[in-house]
């Protein structure tokens, strides 16, 4: 399995720490930089689309302004990413033009993908950089990102580009080898978990809040990272980032950090959209055969099925489909409004034409429109 997940990774998204990268007292490390556009650069060549989510400008600014601390206040952190982002990027044109590879710098808000317009158009960009072999460079938007409008850490970032580019694998790379039963560096005998299959709340309690003041991150926020996008249909692999080569050998297969597996079927991003980001408008109550129609045998939902409607809702809204016990099983865009559709719950098509004449679709939702939960 684990071997699958990584060999078979058509698109890869790394996420790379500030403290992997630059130290407060001599900023970006140059020799870090290109080991790690040596290491990427080899995984693009075994014919991987490749995305970098990278931290950094914010320490690389404060060295360069001379602050004698990390910045508290949020105009100074975003003046000192200012300064810092030109330099992260110069430095990764720099480590890419001696392989001969394009880069391109991306910045984001957490507006730009919660808009779908906006999602989309970035989307589009993204591929299309990749269809021109552009290894895409991503970081928050630091400078005009404020609280409301913020990813907030570059793990969360990293999650929501895999999704937004359909990735097959986040790679999280950090300074502990990966996820352990305790914390590695007061109980030695702990021991790192090659697979983790789902993420439980054991897990998370073992992530712990191990924040560190360069950059946002600790283990917590990778864990969180992982289960947003295993919902997403994509696996995670957390591991070491400081040891120099380990990055394409992990994509061998080989026993290489913590893999968290996804759960669920991959959806399209469309459905994913539809699944998590899209607020239901109302509830269907189902019978148990439109029950298993839907969730066994792929099936769209057709009014016949439909025993309760609901909630006030138009065609094309949102909404979601629970059993007779109010158990969640899928959720997708309806054909009919709350009004019409309660007059044609429970009935057989050849009624529905006598009741309330003939109709544009035959289904409630239709299964491309559909997502079970
Ligand atoms: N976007 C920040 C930077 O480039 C880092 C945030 C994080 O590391 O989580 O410095």
């Amino acid at each position: 399995m684990r071997d699958q997940v990584l060999t078979q990774a058509k698109r890869v998204v790394v996420k790379v720490g500030s403290s992997l990268l630059a130290s407060r007292a001599s900023g970006l490390q140059m020799d870090r930089i290109e080991r790690l556009a040596d290491e990427l650069c080899a995984i693009k060549t075994t014919g991987r689309d490749v995305l970098l989510v990278s931290s950094g400008a914010i320490v690389s600014g404060v060295q360069k302004l001379g602050l004698a601390v990390y910045p508290k206040s949020l105009p100074l952190k975003q003046a000192a990413a200012a300064v810092g982002q030109s330099r992260l990027m110069w430095a990764y044109e720099k480590a890419f033009e001696r392989l001969g590879v394009n880069v391109a710098q991306i910045l984001l808000t957490h507006q730009d993908l919660a808009d779908r317009r906006r999602f989309l158009n970035a989307r589009h960009t993204l591929s299309a950089l990749l269809t021109h072999g552009v290894l895409p460079i991503i970081n928050e938007n630091d400078t005009v990102s404020v609280e409301e409008i913020r990813f907030g850490d570059n793990d969360t970032l990293a999650a929501e580009v895999a999704h937004l580019v359909d990735a097959d694998l986040l790679i999280i790379l950090s300074d502990v080898d990966g996820v352990f039963t305790d914390d590695p560096r007061r109980n030695a005998s702990a021991e790192r978990i090659p697979l983790i299959i789902e993420i439980s709340s054991e897990i998370e309690q073992l992530a712990g809040g191990t924040s560190k003041e360069e950059g946002t991150g600790g283990m917590m926020t990778k864990i969180q990272a992982a289960k947003k996008v295993a919902a997403y249909g994509v696996a995670t692999l957390i591991m070491n980032g400081q040891t120099a080569g380990l990055l394409p050998i992990a994509l061998t297969g080989h026993d290489i950090g913590s893999l968290i597996l996804p759960h669920g079927p991959q959806l399209s991003s469309r459905k994913q959209w539809i699944a998590h980001t899209l607020r239901a408008k109302g509830q269907l109550m189902l019978d148990e055969g439109a029950i298993d129609a839907l969730v066994q045998r792929g099936k769209s939902l057709l009014p016949s099925g439909i025993i309760q409607v609901s909630g006030t809702f138009d065609s094309g809204d949102a909404v979601l489909c629970a059993d007779r016990h109010g158990k969640e099983v899928a959720k997708g865009l309806i054909n009919f409004s709350s009004a019409l559709l309660e007059k044609m719950k429970g009935l057989k098509t050849a009624d529905i034409r006598k009741t309330v004449g003939d109709q544009e679709y035959e289904e409630a939702i239709h299964r491309d429109n559909l997502v079970i939960l």
